[in-house]
């Protein structure tokens, strides 16, 4: 029986996961990537020694790892080498106000007990739940292709539901267990990665809790790439045949089917199927004749995007104290920096940001007596980045984190990259410059998300951060083998 062609548009974590299932169910398949080097948001680059991870720096959720290469009967450390952080990072309050988040478990509660007395105690409870929404939400609901409510529709599910907490908000859920101000921020900061803040997330998504104090920080040596570069040697081990400095241009339509795959440089590839791992709203609104999008521009416009970011890229000349491998400056109130993300647009006036500094844990990621350091704030999408911008919120950043730490940095900065909204544009046809893709909230979560299938094109078909089950690494590796199963459902061989 001939195969299957299948095209797969983007090689980020979502993209190299469809193409590798689909591979691996004896598909031809062909991954076109527009970059150079595979990984979209979670490419590197070096310079002069310091090898930089250009996206995500926390690995977890570890089991979504190994569950992944398990499917091809692989593990984690046949790729890459995991160390498990220790602490897992640390919470800037203020000047000589720092909390180092202990990994062990015990630590953790006494840590909680010394600011709360008895919320070590409660920390039980709340963690006893938030394992239960893991368990279900990780292992079963955010496998589902959310295409239809029936999905949902069994008795045991709606009682899961209900003990899943999806109608309260993270916010609340929080404020039932603690009260004093340091814990509540620590508990709602994993959901920023979900890209909105604890009000308008489901509380459901204290499994990121569970992630967060049970699972653990990892680390795997030589930097997050390398498990990009595991997922490029596994999908190339099943097959699948990968193209860079390849952009495509137009996804050919004839008689409601995606035909041909077009390139920038008129090339032509023939796609018996097409998976998109590209920004949806990139391949929705400019790699289709617009009669076959599945959204309007203005269903597009009503979404709440995740944040886009500010990022710094530094090599500094001599090694820092006073930081660790992953450092989030929590020393100005959240409230309105959160505002001018998610409510009145803008640059905010006094940001959080996060700090890492990954040649702590890795000497390899930087040259011997030097140090990686790579900075972040999350600001909302489609802002006017410009050069003068991103150089006065360098220098607000810069400023906090050498008071609080009690050293001079920018003296000794001898390499500084800036990435914000523009780069994610052009490097990765981002939406409004998004960096984390859709937010989770309640109205843009499975069934209410943008489809993973096209309405219009039967062969067409979507997978990545901004369709299910959402922005993350994690996410986005299902995101892969979800769609992939339905392309497998769809079109059998
Ligand atoms: C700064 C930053 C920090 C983050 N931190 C974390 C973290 O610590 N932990 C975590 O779990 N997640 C984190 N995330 C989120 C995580 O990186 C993303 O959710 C995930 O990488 C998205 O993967 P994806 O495959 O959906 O998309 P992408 O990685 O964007 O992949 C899409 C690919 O499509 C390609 N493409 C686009 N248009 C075309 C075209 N026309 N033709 C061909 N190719 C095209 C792009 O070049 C890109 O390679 C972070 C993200 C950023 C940006």
């Amino acid at each position: 029986m001939s195969q299957k062609n299948v095209v797969v548009i983007g090689s980020g974590f979502a993209g190299l996961s469809a193409a590798t299932h689909l591979a691996k169910n004896n598909y031809s398949v062909t991954l076109i990537e527009k970059n150079e080097s595979p990984g979209g948001r979670a490419r590197k680059f070096i310079h002069q020694g310091f090898v930089f991870d250009m996206g995500p720096s926390w690995y977890w959720m570890p089991d979504v790892f190994e569950d992944y290469f398990a499917h091809f009967g692989k593990k984690p450390s046949d790729y890459y080498t995991l160390e498990r952080l220790d602490p897992s990072y640390a919470v800037v309050y203020g000047e000589h106000d720092v909390l180092d988040i202990p990994a062990d478990l015990a630590e953790f509660k006494a840590m909680l007990d010394q600011i709360e007395p008895g919320a070590g105690v409660k920390l039980e409870e709340f963690l006893a739940q938030a394992k239960y929404k893991y368990e279900v939400g990780i292992h079963d609901l955010v496998k589902k292709p959310s295409r239809s409510l029936l999905e949902f529709a069994s008795p045991k599910l709606l009682v899961d539901m209900v003990r899943m907490d999806i109608f309260q908000s993270m916010s609340k859920h929080v404020r039932k267990f603690f009260k004093h101000d340091k814990i509540i921020r620590l508990m709602e900061f994993p959901v920023l990665f979900l890209g909105e803040t604890a009000e308008n997330i489901p509380a459901l998504y204290s499994l990121m809790n569970y992630a967060d104090i049970a699972l653990g920080t990892w680390y795997p040596q030589g930097g997050m790439h390398e498990v990009i570069k595991g997922m490029v040697q596994l999908a190339e081990e099943q097959g699948v045949k990968i193209r860079f400095n390849a952009e495509v241009e137009e996804i050919e339509i004839e008689q409601g089917k995606a035909t041909r795959v077009r390139l920038v440089n008129g090339e032509k590839l023939e796609a018996d199927i097409v998976v998109a791992g590209a920004d949806y709203h990139h391949v929705d609104k400019h790699l289709l004749n617009p009669k076959y999008s599945n959204y309007s521009e203005e269903y597009w416009d009503k979404r709440v995007m995740a944040p886009s970011s500010l990022l710094f890229y530094l090599g500094v000349d001599k090694k820092l104290k006073n930081l660790r491998h992953h450092n989030l400056f929590f020393d100005e109130p959240l409230g309105p920096h959160a505002d001018a993300i998610y409510t009145n647009p803008r640059w905010p006036e006094k940001p959080l940001f996060y700090a890492s500094v990954p040649s702590i844990t890795d000497p390899s990621v930087a040259p011997e007596g030097k140090e990686n350091l790579f900075l972040l704030v999350p600001l909302a999408p489609d802002l006017d980045d410009t050069e003068a911008m991103r150089e006065k919120y360098y220098d607000i950043i810069m400023e906090r984190l050498e008071r609080i730490t009690g050293q001079d940095v920018r003296s000794h900065v001898i390499y500084k990259r800036s990435y914000a909204h523009s780069d994610f544009k052009s490097d990765y046809h981002a939406f409004k410059g998004n960096a984390y893709g859709l937010a989770n909230t309640l109205t843009q979560t499975a069934i209410l998300k943008p489809s993973l299938k096209n309405k219009k094109v039967s062969n067409l078909y979507y997978t990545g951060q901004l369709t299910v089950p959402g922005p993350g690494v994690p996410p986005s590796l299902i995101s892969g083998r979800v769609v992939s199963n339905e392309v497998m459902k769809e079109n059998n061989l």
